[in-house]
C-alpha cells in the first residue's frame, strides 16, 4: 500500500510562486548569461496566471490546481511556457484527490517524457529535463520502497537540486543556450533550477 497524507497542492503552487518572485531577477540572470534574457519574464507572467487562475477556481483538488497551472504556462510565450504547461499537465492527469507518493511518481515520470518527447532533450543537454528526470526517478523509487509523500518530495527536491547543479559545467546542446557555445558553461540553466524550486517548495510544508 502506498503512504497518503494530506498535501495542499494549492498551498504548494503558492509556496512556488512565492519562491519564484523572489527569485525570478536570478532565474534572468541565468537566461541573460547563456540566453536571450527573457526567462524571469516569461515564468512570472505564467505564474501571474495561474494565481488568476487559482482565484477564479473554486476546487481545490490537484487536478483543478494543476489544471490551473498548466492552463497558464501553456498560454505563455518562450520555449520554456508550452513546455512547462505540457508538463503540470501530466500531474492533473495523475493526482487524484489524495496525492500519494505513486501517482506522484507516475505524474513526474510521465510530465518528464513528455517534455523529452516535445524538446528532444537528453539529461545532459542542459536543460530543465536535467533537473525533471532524477525528481522522477526519485519519486518512482520512493513510490518502490513505500515511502511518505513528504518524504518522496524532499528526495525529488534533493535529486532535482543536484540535477540543476550538474547543469553548471555542461555546453548547453538544446535552446538558445546552444548558440552561446562555451559561454553558456559555469551557468547553471534556468529551467532546471525552476524545476529544483518546485519540488523543494513542495517540501516546505510540514506534515499533517
Ligand atoms: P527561449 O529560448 O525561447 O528564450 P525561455 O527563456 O522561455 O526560452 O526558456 C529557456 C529554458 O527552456 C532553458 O533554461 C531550458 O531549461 C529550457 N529549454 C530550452 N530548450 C529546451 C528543449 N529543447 N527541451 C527542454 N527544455 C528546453
Ligand atoms: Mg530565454
Amino acid at each position: 500500500m502506498d503512504a497518503t497524507t494530506t498535501l495542499s497542492t494549492r498551498a504548494w503552487i503558492d509556496r512556488f510562486i512565492a519562491a519564484v518572485e523572489r527569485e525570478s531577477s536570478e532565474l534572468t540572470e541565468l537566461d541573460r548569461k547563456a540566453g536571450d534574457g527573457d526567462y524571469g519574464t516569461n515564468l512570472r507572467s505564467a505564474l501571474r496566471r495561474t494565481a488568476a487562475n487559482l482565484d477564479a477556481e473554486p476546487s481545490e483538488s490537484p487536478r483543478a490546481v494543476f489544471t490551473a497551472v498548466s492552463d497558464a504556462f501553456l498560454n505563455t510565450g518562450g520555449t520554456s511556457g508550452p513546455l512547462f504547461g505540457m508538463w503540470f499537465r501530466e500531474f492533473a492527469k495523475a493526482l487524484g484527490a489524495d496525492v500519494t507518493t505513486s501517482a506522484l511518481a507516475e505524474a513526474a515520470t510521465n510530465a518528464a517524457a513528455v517534455v523529452q518527447r516535445l524538446g528532444k532533450a537528453e539529461v545532459g543537454h542542459k536543460t530543465m529535463v536535467d533537473a525533471m528526470v532524477p525528481a522522477a526517478q526519485a519519486l518512482a523509487d520512493a513510490a518502490d520502497r513505500g515511502v511518505d509523500v513528504h518524504t518522496a518530495l524532499a528526495e525529488a527536491a534533493r535529486a532535482a537540486r543536484a540535477g540543476a547543479a550538474s547543469t553548471e559545467q555542461l555546453l548547453a546542446r538544446r535552446g538558445r543556450a546552444s548558440y552561446v557555445g562555451e559561454n553558456a558553461r559555469g551557468v547553471v540553466d534556468p529551467g532546471a533550477l525552476t524545476v529544483a524550486m518546485f519540488f523543494r517548495a513542495a517540501t516546505d510544508e510540514a506534515p499533517a
